[in-house]
């Protein structure tokens, strides 16, 4: 199969490729080539990124592409490179890091990134192997094209493959490599990286290309007219926070929200020990290596709010002045809230509304969140059962949901009062499409890949097609949208991928 397609140049596999970020020049990245992996295999594929990339669906059953994404054959029309950047890891400032695993393979002409995540060594590997592990790529993979199913800013992921080749880490573990796609891969710690090193000229080199290419508008904002900079940091605020909102409506804990791993698009990226909540519980912390609860769940808006202000501090060699730089991040402080109180609203069934928030609807998302906490209540199960309970209802199965019933007694009393004044079918619509059936549960990851890991791939396969349309309600599947299991709440994910 494509087999025509072959040439001495490389493989070509029908996309035009444009490169942009190449022509930023090298103080910005190394040109490498990926590491070859031995006898690579296909662990999951993605015909819905393929479509995002406008790439030939039969690729993904050939073992050309196989061969290009293993690093054992070179993609013809791409650039090949790994850049540098910086950041502040928890909390702290870490100097240089970069790409020490991934690799940019190149810009298509349509404005897509394609990047391999555990190619190899590159300049930036520090200490590590440059490699990535089957279950956190398995783990990458499915997670990315849940959040865009979901409807969550993520960058998507195409494939991702295996290889026996051994890889340490707290055991011996084989190697794998996820295909991903964004329309850039740059980070809040690009920027740092450039203004912490006094490099001012590269510094504006960077957001030049980012406001061309991405946030055109700030170049004709009204509000920082003539500081297209400060504007940009106004733009990035608001789809930060639009991200961060819909994580938090949704029961999403990042995890490693460090400076590094923030995407000047507002995308979540770098999927590491992520995990969607089961029980309710605030200040849960899904990372076993943040021993202070840095990222816990309720933390991230706050902390999304600090590495702006990070990436302000590192914006402000061209900005010029701190007082427009305050003024575009203040931003974040009104669209956080407006845009988290549109998705509780939406979970409610609550048509969207022009302007404030009412007191009493307000009261309706606060107290819900209180009782869910107290009682550990599932946080996705609630919401979906909520949905189909008829306005509140017929709402036995989500009042079994609570210990304290009398107080969810009384809550589905306000609710159902609440709502009554919505059309029936017309808020039930928007709670289904709202309200997710199914989002990857940590337990659901373990076991896929715990059969993956024996090159049985059907797991990965199905969680991929649930996930893809969680909103739907995909009859048969009703264990995947179930409780977790017992042993779920054993599951420590770390930093180690
Ligand atoms: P992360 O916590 O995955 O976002 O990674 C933080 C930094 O460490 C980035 O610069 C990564 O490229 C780098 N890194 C993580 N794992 C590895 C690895 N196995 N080999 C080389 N670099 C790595
Ligand atoms: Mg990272």
């Amino acid at each position: 199969m494509n087999t025509a397609s072959d040439s001495h140049d490389g493989l070509d596999i029908g996309l035009t490729w444009n490169n942009s970020f190449s022509q930023l020049g090298e103080d910005f990245y190394t040109r490498l080539a990926p590491q070859p992996l031995p006898a690579p295999y296909w662990v999951g594929r993605s015909s819905a990124a393929a479509a995002v990339l406008g790439l030939d669906p039969s690729w993904l059953d050939s073992s050309e592409l196989l061969e290009a994404v293993s690093g054992n054959r070179r993609l013809a029309g791409g650039a090949t490179l790994a850049s540098v950047y910086s950041g502040h890891q928890f909390g702290m400032w870490a100097g240089q890091l970069g790409d020490g695993r991934a690799l940019l393979l190149g810009e298509t002409g349509a404005g897509m990134e394609v990047q391999l995540k555990g190619a190899g060594l590159t300049p930036y590997s520090r200490m590590g192997d440059g490699r990535a592990v089957l279950r956190s790529s398995i783990r990458e993979f499915l997670c990315s094209e849940a959040m865009h199913g979901l409807g969550i800013p993520t960058s998507r992921a195409l494939c991702v493959i295996g290889s026996d080749a051994p890889i340490r880490r707290e055991t011996i573990e084989t190697a794998a490599v996820v295909t991903r796609l964004a329309p850039s891969f740059v980070r809040f710690g690009h920027f740092e990286h450039f203004s912490h090193g006094n490099q001012h000229d590269q510094l504006k080199a960077l957001a030049d290309y980012t406001i061309d290419r991405h946030y055109p508008e700030c170049r004709t904002s009204e509000e920082f007219a003539g500081n297209p900079y400060a504007a940009l940091l106004q733009a990035v605020s608001e789809r930060t926070a639009i991200m961060v909102a819909q994580w938090q409506s949704v029961g999403f804990c990042h995890g490693v929200m460090n400076t590094d791993n923030m995407s000047i698009l507002g995308l979540t990226i770098d999927y590491g020990p992520f995990q969607f909540l089961d029980a309710y519980n605030p200040g849960h912390i899904c990372n076993h290596s943040d021993n202070q609860g840095r990222y816990a769940f309720n933390k991230q808006p706050n902390m999304a709010y600090w590495n702006l202000y990070c990436l302000g501090q590192a914006l402000l060699p061209l900005i010029g002045e701190q007082e427009p730089a305050i003024a575009a991040l203040e931003s974040y402080k009104t669209v956080f809230p407006a845009e988290f109180g549109q998705r509780m609203g939406a979970k409610l069934g609550l048509m969207a509304s022009q302007g404030e928030m009412s007191a009493l609807d307000r009261a309706l998302i606060e107290d819900i969140l209180k009782l869910l906490a107290a009682d550990r209540v599932d946080y996705t199960i609630f919401w979906r059962r909520l949905s189909h309970s008829d306005g509140g209802r017929d709402a036995a199965a989500v009042r079994d949901l609570f210990l304290d019933r009398v107080a969810a007694d009384a809550w589905l009393l306000r609710y159902s009062e609440r709502i009554k004044h919505i059309p029936r079918g017309e808020s039930t619509d928007l709670m289904l499409k709202t309200n997710p059936k199914f989002v990857l549960r940590n337990h659901l990851g373990e076991q896929a890949i715990k059969k993956a890991k024996l090159k049985d791939f059907s797991e990965v396969n199905t969680l991929l097609t649930l996930l893809e349309s969680p909103f739907e309600e995909h009859k048969g599947f009703e264990e995947y949208a179930g409780f977790p299991p017992e042993w779920a709440a054993g599951i420590e994910i770390s930093c180690s991928s």
